[in-house]
């Protein structure tokens, strides 16, 4: 109850921050999004629920994508997935090609454009069908279907440049195994992943309940590699803003250009907030403002 009362008080005080800043455009899908929406919920290792606005409004979850793509490699490959990608915080755009050709091909993280287009090569790689995998394993923690959203992964596929840059810039270093149309379509439909605030919370609790997902008592993934993923979270999980999140916020951070972020409250609970007006580092102004709030408030901090 005491949470329920301070996402309404948050809520008011990011009031004049909500629809501040610049919707993403260069996805022309995101660039029609209603700026003027804002939502936030969080769910307990307990199971316990709070939630105030567009709470139950489903948004495009973008590069927030990266923590269940990464997940489901871990289950599938584990410890050999970081052969292929680093654990560092790249310091530079997610989407960057500059480390890339420092660093032979191998990405900084898992959370930059390139380290999750490699996650996507191995679940390529591993996965009969990757896109009805990754569906599945989001669908599982929240027991009950989700879905892409195809108009969003087409439109990026349209307008994905970039990323097709990264992966052929990649692939000619060997760090992909896979052909570039077939990881981009598996990439680009991960970041169409179209859920509400309130799902997100209850899909990313394992991340906060040591790798067991409190809503269907099963187990995602150990421990250590919980403990693992909010590392990487809190270092890179970002953008090259990781090391403000950790200064102001304190706690492991995952964000998406559709506005919505996910922040994990180790032993206690899953957040996430969707606000889609960003600021210039990529990351929702008002929703960074209200995790803000909500840290000092609610006192939490991994630190
Ligand atoms: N789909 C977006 C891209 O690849 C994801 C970026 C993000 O949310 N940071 O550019």
């Amino acid at each position: 109850m005491k949470h329920q009362r301070l996402l309404e008080q948050i809520h008011q005080q990011v009031g004049e921050l909500i629809g501040q800043g610049e919707v993403a455009s260069y996805i022309p899908a995101l660039a029609r999004v209603d700026p003027d929406q804002f939502g936030f919920a969080l769910c307990g290792v307990d199971g316990s629920e709070a939630s105030v606005g567009s709470a139950d409004t489903p948004f495009s979850i973008q590069s927030v994508s990266k923590v269940f793509s990464l997940s489901l490699a871990l289950q599938l490959i584990g410890e050999q997935l970081w052969e292929r990608i680093g654990r560092e915080p790249s310091g530079d755009p997610f989407n960057s090609l500059v480390q890339l050709e420092h660093e032979h091909g191998k990405p900084r993280n898992p959370f930059i454009n390139a380290g999750a287009i490699a996650v996507a090569d191995r679940l390529v790689s591993h996965c009969v069908d990757a896109k009805r995998s990754l569906l599945e394993m989001v669908s599982g923690l929240l027991d009950s279907p989700v879905d892409y959203d195809y108009e969003v992964a087409a439109s990026e596929a349209a307008h994905g440049s970039r990323n097709a840059a990264t992966a052929h810039f990649m692939r000619s270093f060997g760090n992909l195994d896979n052909p570039v149309e077939v990881v981009l379509d598996v990439y680009f439909h991960q970041c169409a992943l179209t859920l509400s605030c309130r799902q997100m919370a209850r899909a990313c609790a394992y991340l906060a309940n040591g790798g067991v997902n409190p809503g269907t008592g099963g187990r995602v993934l150990t421990e250590r590699q919980v403990r693992r993923i909010n590392a990487l979270m809190l270092t890179c999980g970002t953008y090259d803003v990781a090391g403000e999140f950790a200064f102001m916020i304190g706690l492991p951070c995952k964000s998406g250009v559709g506005g919505g972020i996910i922040a994990t409250v180790p032993e206690q609970m899953s957040l996430c907030v969707w606000s889609p007006a960003l600021g210039p580092s990529g990351n929702s102004l008002a929703g960074t403002k209200a995790l803000e709030l909500f840290a000092a408030e609610a006192g939490v901090s991994v630190f």
